[in-house]
């Protein structure tokens, strides 16, 4: 049985249109804007299309993953 989130447009984690972008705590966006890198604190999967957020991570990993080569979520 799968419970997993789909978007109103039907895409799921790891269809195409659905993309990793990572989110910074206040003072992350701020070293960020200073020109520093700073430590994401959360992953999130958004639909490039509706803009939904189909998933959520925390999971140091899926940090490490996402953590340079992903759009900042704002
Ligand atoms: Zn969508």
């Amino acid at each position: 049985m799968t419970t997993e989130k789909t978007c109103k447009c039907g895409f799921k984690k790891g269809d195409r249109m659905i993309t990793a972008k990572t989110r910074y705590t206040k003072g992350g966006y701020f070293w960020l804007s200073m020109g520093f890198s700073a430590k994401p604190t959360e992953v999130v999967f958004q639909c490039q299309q509706c803009g939904e957020i189909v998933d959520t991570s925390t999971d140091e990993e899926v940090i490490e993953k996402y953590r340079y080569n992903s759009d900042i979520i704002q």
